[in-house]
């Protein structure tokens, strides 16, 4: 269990601090006034480790153990308003649980969000914290994400957290017509895509450059 006063935990600071974090966001470019909105009321703070507390609203990576990241708020904002852009999607599949920031964000958004992470000790602490917001519309599952949740599928939205070379097709067939799927993809070089399913196929459109961990098979 977690120790609820971490809510309050830095109070007022961390509220002055992400009203800061979200004017960066819309300097850098993000304008979905819902998605800056969601930022601005989660609580960054409880997803990284007590040390690193007090740097949970600068715009940047952070570790969260066993060699993984919390992405950088911009990119959590950015892949949030490509996924919403068109519509909200009922249903959401992320690969890459990690912290649980980027779900606890869509989980703002959407009717139910659907995570997946292949680290044991990092799922865990993230259902903690789904727990201790109270989002219960987070279903998570131990596991290898290049799968999907086909119990689940058509997704109106997936989301890639973790690089890999190519998009596993059981995702790409997990996406509902109309849905869209964002992902980085590379090696050391990475791109942000974005794929979406119309009636006659799938469209690929290439972003920003990025970079994210990489997507790996099998369960730790
Ligand atoms: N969305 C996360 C980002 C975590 S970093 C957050 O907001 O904090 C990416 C995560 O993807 C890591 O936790 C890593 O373990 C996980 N990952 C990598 N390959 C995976 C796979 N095949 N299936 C599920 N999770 C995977």
């Amino acid at each position: 269990m977690m120790d609820p006063t971490l809510l309050q935990g830095i109070g007022m600071t961390s509220q002055r601090a992400r009203e800061r974090l979200v004017a960066r966001l819309q300097e850098a470019g993000i304008r979905d006034p819902r998605v800056l909105e969601t930022l601005r009321r989660t609580p960054r703070h409880i997803f990284v480790d007590e040390a690193l507390a007090s740097r949970a609203y600068d715009d940047t990576a952070l570790p969260i153990g066993y060699g993984q990241t919390i992405s950088q708020p911009y990119i959590v904002a950015r892949m949030t308003e490509l996924l919403l852009e068109a519509g909200t999607p009922e249903r959401v599949l992320e690969i890459g649980t990690g912290s649980g920031y980027q779900a606890a964000v869509l989980a703002q958004l959407v009717p139910t969000v659907y995570t997946i992470e292949r680290i044991k000790g990092l799922l865990e602490a993230a259902r903690q914290r789904f727990r201790l917001l109270k989002l219960y519309n987070v279903r998570t599952r131990y596991g290898d994400g290049t799968e999907g949740w086909v119990q689940h599928a058509p997704f109106g939205g997936i989301i890639l957290t973790a690089a890999p070379e190519v998009i596993p097709q059981e995702l790409l067939e997990q996406l509902a017509i109309g849905g869209r799927l964002v992902a980085p993809v590379g090696g050391r070089r990475q791109q942000l895509v974005l794929f979406e399913r119309t009636p006659e196929g799938l469209s690929r459109r290439v972003l920003d450059e990025v970079s994210f961990v990489p997507m790996l098979g099998g369960t730790q």
